[in-house]
């Protein structure tokens, strides 16, 4: 983890999945862009997800 993704959370931004082709929702929480909150952030990197509601959306694939 480097010093900006520290910097993040500390914020208590969450760091959503980004969504994969085809499917327009995050894979973390189901949400789509438009839905979260513009001060959350989407990563393709999935070891910088933070965001843990993942009881409305598909966890794992
Ligand atoms: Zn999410």
């Amino acid at each position: 983890m480097n010093e900006r993704d520290q910097a993040v959370i500390e914020e208590g931004r969450l760091v959503h999945a980004c969504p994969v082709n085809g499917s327009g929702v995050t894979g973390c929480c189901g949400k789509t862009l438009y839905e979260i909150p513009v001060t959350d952030r989407v990563t393709q990197n999935r070891h910088q997800v933070t965001c843990t509601d993942r009881e409305n959306g598909s966890a794992e694939r």
